[in-house]
């Protein structure tokens, strides 16, 4: 049997080896769950809800478990995973609340007619997940996917196998035998997921391996969801509460070792307020300490594995190559840990590969501009990627005006980008296809059918 290596990011060690699924055991586990299907969507959406919403007390009983796992498995700070941990116990029943009223029927009448809405399941949903929010971003698919009434084959990232299996147990306790199997493999077994008799695909992840999951879900028109990355600006107008925006830039830059699709990861300042906003920018990027995920107080933990720090390593050299300038690096650890310290690069300019390909690494990036109006959009759209957006200005008018002109899913103005419970969370352009969450993400995992019959004639 084929196995792949856990490694503990802080420490370089191996923590587990890994038996990967064989290409029979993934086909017999589509199988279960195709089996599984039709009985799991007969129970309704009350029963499920009811099934699947025992994970929150199981989610809270077992979070310090869970944390310990995220922490040595893909390097998060021990509070940080704690709290991504305990945040699913209660995310957990706000989205079930919303599931149940996704697929709510509708009834709609003609004078001849009555119709209902029904939203109906599509099948087998294939859910294939990242690591950098190990429990988050899997329970955004399987939720949604299992509460309407698919059922689900599960395969976490390679980076998080044991995060992986710890929630599908939790979330699969109880649950119709099939109803959410667990495959465990690199890339090879997510392509052969993608291949295999499932009817949606359910991905977060690159966009690069998007592109591939679209290309050969097309033979089977599979339906798909893809929440891909990102490289989202931050625009600094010569106005703004320079305080803030540093903080934000900052903060956000750096957060999980940079390792969040909608990280900042390009700021526009404007000329004029450049020398003193670099400076603040400096000054905070000093406060985040880098070191062992587990070590009190850290507030950046290592990069999941080694390949990421040579990905960020290689782009700041090019960087470097091309004309910016490295204004602060701190300092790391010593030993075995894939540790990178935060970086605040400036000079950089709009046709440098850091300006445009996903960094996913602790760099906070400077672009001086003229700081007008029609630039800074221009800039922030300068992407074929359009997650997230943050602009900072005195004009809060002039900040709406900027936000509607930029693609992107969420826009922050003075503030860090973030929805409100219940709106979806999206990817424009590039950075998806498809989204997830509220009302609307959750019907994606169902087909509308309408059901006529003629209106019966009252005397
Ligand atoms: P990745 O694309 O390398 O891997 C994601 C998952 O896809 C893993 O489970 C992997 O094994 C699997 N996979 C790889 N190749 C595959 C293939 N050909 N077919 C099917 N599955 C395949 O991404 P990653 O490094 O795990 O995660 C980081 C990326 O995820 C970043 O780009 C980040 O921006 C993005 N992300 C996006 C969101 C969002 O909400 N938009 C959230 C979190 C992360």
């Amino acid at each position: 049997m084929l196995h792949f290596e856990d490694i503990n990011p802080s420490t370089g060690e191996l923590i587990a080896e890994i038996p990967s699924t064989s290409p029979e055991q993934l086909q017999a586990a589509v199988a279960r769950a195709r089996a599984a299907q039709p009985a799991w969507a007969a129970l309704g959406v009350q029963e499920r809800i009811k099934l699947l919403g025992a994970v929150s007390e199981r989610l809270e009983a077992n979070a310090e478990e869970l944390a310990d796992l995220i922490s040595k498995e893909m390097g998060k700070p021990r509070a940080a995973a704690l709290g991504e941990a305990r945040g699913w116990a209660k995310q957990a029943q706000v989205e079930l609340q919303e599931i149940s009223r996704a697929v709510e029927p509708e009834w709609h009448e003609t004078d001849s007619n009555r119709v209902q809405l029904v939203r109906d399941p599509l099948g087998v949903v294939a859910a294939i997940t990242p690591w950098n929010f190990p429990v988050g971003m899997p329970f955004q698919i399987l939720l949604p996917a299992l509460g309407t009434g698919n059922t689900v084959v599960f395969k976490p990232s390679e980076m998080v196998p044991l995060v992986g299996a710890r929630i599908a147990e939790l979330l699969g306790e109880g649950l119709p035998p099939g109803v959410l199997e667990l495959v465990q493999g690199d890339g090879a077994l997510g392509a052969a997921l993608v291949e295999s008799d499932v009817n949606m695909i359910g991905f977060v992840g690159s966009r690069a391996t998007g592109i591939k999951i679209m290309g050969a879900a097309a033979g089977g028109l599979k339906r798909l969801v893809l929440e891909l990355g990102g490289k989202d600006p931050l625009i600094v107008m010569g106005d703004a509460d320079l305080e803030s925006a540093a903080e934000c830039a900052v903060r956000h830059s750096l957060r999980n070792s940079g390792q969040v699709c909608c990280s900042v990861e390009r700021v526009y300042v404007a000329d004029e307020v450049a020398d003193v906003f670099e400076q603040l920018v400096i000054e905070k990027a000093k406060e985040w300490n880098c070191g062992d995920a587990f070590e009190e107080g850290v507030k950046m933990g290592p990069m999941v594995s080694a390949l990421q720090l040579q990905k960020v390593e290689a782009q700041l050299t090019a960087a470097q190559a091309a004309g910016a300038r490295i204004a602060y690096r701190g300092e790391v650890p010593a030993g075995k840990g894939f540790f990178h310290p935060p970086v605040v690069l400036t000079n950089v300019s709009a046709d440098q590969e850091i300006t445009h390909e996903e960094t996913f690494g602790p760099v906070v990036s400077l672009t001086r501009f003229s700081g007008e109006e029609q630039e800074g959009v221009r800039l922030a759209n300068d992407t074929p990627y359009g997650l997230g957006a943050n602009v900072y200005t005195a004009d809060v008018e002039r900040g709406l005006r900027m936000a509607q002109g930029i693609h992107a899913g969420q826009v922050g103005v003075n503030q860090y980008l973030g929805g409100a419970p219940g709106l979806p969370w999206v990817g424009a352009r590039q950075s998806g296809f498809g989204f997830l969450g509220g009302i609307e993400g959750h019907r994606q995992f169902t087909v509308p059918k309408s059901i006529a019959q003629p209106k019966v004639a009252t005397q």
